[in-house]
């Protein structure tokens, strides 16, 4: 039903869909100090791997580390709120070790949405010229070809 996760990274035919990172919940309420509860407060963020050494034998109580699965159109909440049973809202907040750059528009992971080199550029010109001149001549693939023949013409000379 579900593939390893090695098996997805090893996969470099298909772009990555979603990438591991490794996220601290803080003030997390005791209630929820548990592999059920922690599972829990992570599927908030994407779909939980697994938690470090401290965290599942509850040596280290000040936060909880957790790595999870996360998405291209994942969203980083900086908390999150649960209800506990006595009717109490319980609030952790959330720290992230590192967040993957994705791209919405091309639905990956890679490089951000700001750095994407597919998203047709924001300029006046209607949306059909701005594709076929994206396709045509791609400046930063002209400037690299550019580059590499001069250095080789150098080396020749
Ligand atoms: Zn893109």
């Amino acid at each position: 039903m579900v593939r390893p996760w090695s098996e997805d990274l090893e996969d470099h035919r298909q772009p990555l869909k979603s990438v591991p990172i490794w996220v601290k919940f803080h003030d997390v309420p005791k209630q929820l100090w548990t592999k059920k509860g922690l599972s829990l407060i992570a599927s908030r963020l994407g779909k939980p791997h697994c938690w470090d050494d401290a965290t599942q034998r509850k040596t280290r109580l000040d936060f909880g580390k957790v790595c999870i699965e996360v998405k291209v159109y994942a969203q980083y909440p900086t908390s999150l709120k649960f209800k506990l049973k006595v009717g109490k809202i319980a609030i952790v907040k959330v720290e992230y070790t590192w967040k993957p750059p994705s791209c919405t528009f091309c639905d990956r992971f890679g490089y951000s949405l700001a750095k994407c080199p597919n998203k047709p550029a924001t300029t006046w010109r209607p949306v059909t010229t701005q594709r076929e001149t994206a396709t045509a001549t791609d400046p930063t693939t002209a400037l690299v070809t550019r580059a590499v023949a001069a250095s080789e013409t150098s080396t020749v000379s």
